[in-house]
């Protein structure tokens, strides 16, 4: 592609582009995809998952991510326009993992729950996940991706087909076909701040994190590492910071 050609098209992008401004903590990100899309592959990629997935039957597990779900969703309130939650357990005992897709689509795996024993430790977990879904982090990388395919080869923009789906499972999380993609470290500091202050506002003691992320630490020594430290590199400095953090 012609340089000017590819100047040209990174303008008009540039034009349509959004400007996001992160709920809790005010940061501007730029955003291409609408919220509406996102709520829609969010959607998608969740029903993709419950097909292959178990679905737990246990009527305490469901209760009890259900109860701390529908809390830490009051406490996005407005955050998450249109959302239209759904709080689902998967039964995996080995899997210590949970993940939330936008349009307020949330998965927990029952691994975790042996993990996260107090309401509070779950709501540590979920505010993070949702975190990531209010800060738009998924949309924000794929902005960042179609801006960076403009300058490199040019890139088609309508790109939002199946493919994508796939990267915003991983994206988010999902790990598809061993594939992992985590976010930046400051875009899980990020969800780490607003997940605490949901916490917080839905009525759990944030203090919670601390136990939460040494007993991970811990687990990760064992035969089967949690899933989640696959896609949340720990951080020797993160414990510290939640016990500094005014939350
Ligand atoms: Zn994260």
């Amino acid at each position: 592609m012609k340089p000017t050609l590819r100047l040209i098209l990174l303008a008009l992008i540039v034009v349509v582009a959004g400007c996001y401004t992160v709920p809790e903590t005010g940061r501007k990100s730029m955003i291409m995809i609408s919220p509406g899309e996102e709520a829609e592959m969010g959607a998608a990629a969740f029903a993709d998952v419950r097909t292959k997935e178990k679905l737990s039957a246990d009527p305490a597990a469901n209760e009890r991510v259900r109860r701390v779900g529908q809390r830490i969703a009051e406490a996005v309130g407005s955050a998450l326009p249109g959302a239209k939650w759904e709080f689902v357990v998967f039964d995996e005992p080995k899997t210590v993992n949970a993940f939330a897709l936008p349009g307020g689509k949330v998965g927990v795996y029952t691994g975790l729950l042996d993990l996260a024993k107090t309401d509070a430790e779950l709501a540590i977990v979920m505010g993070h996940e949702i975190g990531h879904v209010t800060a738009r982090h998924g949309a924000e990388r794929m902005s960042q991706g179609l801006v960076a395919g403009v300058i490199g080869v040019g890139v088609e923009i309508a790109s939002h087909n199946s493919h994508n789906r796939d990267l915003w499972r991983i994206g988010y999380g999902l790990a598809a076909g061993g594939a992992t993609l985590a976010f930046s470290r400051a875009n899980e500091s990020e969800a780490d701040y607003i997940g605490l202050r949901y916490a917080a506002k839905a009525g759990y003691n944030p203090m919670a994190a601390i136990t939460f992320w040494q007993k991970m630490a811990k687990a990760k020594d064992g035969a089967q590492p949690p899933k989640w430290l696959s896609t949340h590199p720990q951080h020797a400095d993160r414990i510290f910071r939640f016990a500094e953090m005014d939350a």
